[in-house]
């Protein structure tokens, strides 16, 4: 890394006298590198004019050119406020203004064309500009800077000059002086065949595009650079594994094959069958499996995860399932229990609340290896927890379960670290787990067990409320049991939970012949079972449940699910919450209430629900609302903090990029060829750098 780009701006001619240090404490920028990298969030594209009847909710700031033919001026007092219509040949919009109106009605003058610039925003059916940039149209005029970049400025740094404009000016001062010191990091060939600009082009065209066109090559080029490096240090960590730790084999399949023959609950179905044939090749290779096992709700992720414990278990290793939760571990445990007992093995729970007397005994047991499976929740990750032989970790997670933890499970088997089997929740989109999970091996259940009828999902607003009643009485009627699901969100519990109450009011109102059962997130963990037990004997008929029963039980005679205040859930919630239902033969559906007024998010989330039963395609939508940050299974993952790309957005560059870093690691591991040359002088520098300058990413 050259010593320029390390350069304090301190040392910066134009940023004297206080200056540097503002940039420091307001934006993180601290040296040349820094600055350099501190890309515009937006441009503004004066180089062409829109079309006024063009113009989608989409737009952000837009060129138009018309003539004003109305103006008037409405509201008194605080409310007063100015509007002109602006018209040209396709549409018309309006333009607002609600300060300094003395200044504007002597600029703006109708039957007078005008250049106007804005940001569009839809306003019932029509679009406004709200304080526009207005300036009569001068066809003579030509623009210094058709498209500029705006960048992110605190008040304080507005004061000083630095604003958008002032940085800008900072780093086209900077760019040339950096320009011979700046080293290209990718190999030529790559750049040919992906058709990607120079890295010093890429550069200057980020902060000064002289169009869009050229806007878009740079930013194809920094983000292909930066996915690419990513996904290269994870397929080396993946190769790393592989290469330097010898797996346990765990060939003898004896134990799987008496499961199979005489205690299968029901036949596998293909989807299940080949994942665990994948499963099977690692755990056999003489190599350490780390993989991760993605499948929807209610695919039968659990018997994959138990058949992959045989594997252990039939050759004199032991096994281990971690989940998130305690309510989770305990239903894995119960789950399993019935395997186990089956087959004749020893299991045990320990989590949190075990008491000390029985978690003394499961130490015991697991060292003398006499426990065959160990089901629990972090617990089992404390140094205590040691094993005869431990040969399988099944890993169900909700969130990101780092490589330091899992180096942790390794550990409890020195001599071979142990397979690892990591299972998700609900599926994350493809893209995502190319980054998150990009150092593990991905297996996928993409079937459902055969005869699940489908859910029927519809969406009702309060109007339909006496409709949806009778639904459920008839359904009830017919032995069916329901769900009723209220939203509980932290920052506003005293309001749910009197939601929930006179939710739960109503309803025993409405069903006075029905007995009915509520959990929620107050009651003791005792009440709460009784209660979860009285419906699944089918004692209760209706469950009226805050998302609690989310991890739940299992009841196959629950065809119902109704979810309140749908709006207010997210979408892997929906989801995860209807596939409570559909899990028994008869028909099941999910009705999502919710009231008239939803923001267009909200909309897309309930026609997605209504739309489709995917978990897949769900959790694609989910990405691109949310943004990667805010998907369950990402929270914990650095490498989500990226500088210019986006998960959601670019995932075609990502799989290109991904492709490309696992043909180099194939062809050549140690990056020796000296056609990539540039790419490992890079990481060297990078690594020496210790990883902390964030100019590492492109010098
Ligand atoms: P998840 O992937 O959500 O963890 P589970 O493992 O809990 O799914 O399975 C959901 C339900 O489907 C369970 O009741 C399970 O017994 C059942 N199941 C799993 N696999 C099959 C199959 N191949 N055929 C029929 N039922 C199955
Ligand atoms: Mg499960």
């Amino acid at each position: 890394m050259h010593p320029f780009f390390d350069t304090p701006l301190s040392q910066f001619p134009l940023l004297q006298g206080g200056k540097a240090a503002l940039l420091g404490k307001d934006v993180n920028l601290f040296t040349y590198g820094d600055l350099l990298l501190y890309f515009p969030f937006r441009y503004e594209d004066r180089t062409t004019f829109y079309d006024i009847g063009e113009i989608t909710e989409e737009d952000n700031y837009v060129l138009l050119k018309g003539q004003i033919t109305q103006i008037d001026t409405v509201g008194t007092g605080e409310k007063r406020r100015m509007t002109a219509i602006l018209q040209d040949d396709t549409g018309e919009v309006e333009l607002v203004w609600f300060k300094g109106l003395e200044y504007v009605s002597r600029t703006v003058q109708k039957g007078v064309t005008y250049s106007v610039f804005g940001k569009p925003t839809l306003y019932g059916k029509k679009f406004n500009i709200a304080h526009p940039e207005v300036e009569v149209f001068n066809p003579n005029k030509v623009q210094e800077q058709a498209f500029m970049p705006i960048y992110n400025s605190s008040e304080k740094m507005k004061k000083r000059g630095l604003d958008s404009r002032g940085i800008g000016s900072l780093i086209k001062r900077l760019l040339p002086q950096a320009m011979p010191h700046l080293q290209e990091n990718l190999p030529m060939y790559l750049l040919d065949r992906y058709k990607l600009i120079s890295k010093q082009t890429a550069l200057q065209n980020i902060h000064f595009p002289k169009s869009p066109q050229h806007l878009r090559h740079a930013e194809r080029r920094l983000k292909f650079e930066e996915l690419f490096f990513i996904q290269l240090n994870l397929l080396q960590q993946q190769k790393d594994l592989k290469d330097k730790h010898n797996g346990m084999v765990l060939k003898n399949t004896q134990l799987i094959t008496e499961f199979y023959n005489n205690h299968l609950p029901f036949a596998l179905t293909n989807a299940q069958k080949r994942v665990l044939r994948e499963i099977y090749e690692d755990a056999k290779s003489g190599n350490q499996m780390n993989r991760l096992l993605q499948g929807d709700v209610g695919s039968g992720k659990t018997i994959v995860a138990f058949v992959a414990a045989l594997m252990a278990i039939g050759n004199d290793a032991q096994a281990c399932l971690m989940a998130p939760t305690e309510i989770l571990a305990d239903q894995h445990y119960n789950g399993l229990k019935v395997f186990a007992d089956k087959m004749g093995l020893s299991i045990a729970c320990l989590t949190g609340s075990s008491k000390t007397a029985e978690r003394r005994m499961i130490h015991e047991k697991l060292l003398s290896g006499e426990l065959h499976l160990l089901v629990g929740t972090h617990a089992l990750l404390e140094d205590v927890v040691q094993f005869k032989n431990l040969g399988l970790c099944v890993i169900d997670e909700q969130h990101r379960f780092g490589v330091a933890q899992r180096a942790k499970l390794w550990a409890k088997n020195p001599q071979f670290y142990p397979h690892i089997l990591v299972m998700t929740a609900t599926p994350i989109p493809r893209t995502l787990a190319m980054t998150v999970y990009g150092d593990l091996d991905v297996s996928v259940i993409d079937e459902l067990p055969a005869g699940r009828k489908p859910i029927k999902t519809v969406h009702k607003y309060e109007a339909g409320r006496s409709e949806v009643f009778g639904f459920i009485r008839r359904e009830i009627e017919k032995g069916r049991q329901v769900y009723i699901v209220y939203p509980l969100i932290e920052e506003s519990e005293a309001m749910d939970y009197k939601n929930l109450m006179d939710g739960y009011e109503a309803v025993s109102r409405a069903f006075p012949e029905f007995p009915i059962s509520i959990v929620h997130g107050k009651m003791k963990p005792a009440e709460k079972d009784y209660e979860m037990q009285r419906f699944l004997k089918a004692e209760t008929k209706i469950m009226v449940a805050t998302t609690v029963i989310e991890v739940g039980v299992n009841v196959p005679n629950a065809s119902v699910m109704v979810i309140e205040n749908a709006e207010k859930f997210g979408l892997s919630q929906l989801h995860q919450l209807r596939g409570r239902v559909g899990r028994g033969a008869e028909q099941s559906y999910c009705i999502l209430m919710t009231e008239y007024k939803l923001s267009k998010d909200a909309r897309l989330r309930l026609e997605t629900m209504v739309r489709t039963n995917n978990g897949f395609e769900i959790s694609e939508v989910d990405l691109k609302l949310r943004g990667p940050g805010d998907l369950s299974g990402t929270q914990q993952s650095g490498v989500l903090d990226l500088k210019i790309a986006d998960i959601a957005k670019d995932q075609a560059v990502l799989q290109e990029a991904r492709k490309c870093a696992a043909e180099i690691i194939a062809k050549d591991r140690e990056l020796l060829l000296p056609e990539h040359e540039a790419i490992r002088h890079y990481i060297a520098q990078r690594q020496r750098g210790n990883g902390q300058l964030k100019w590492s990413l492109i010098s």
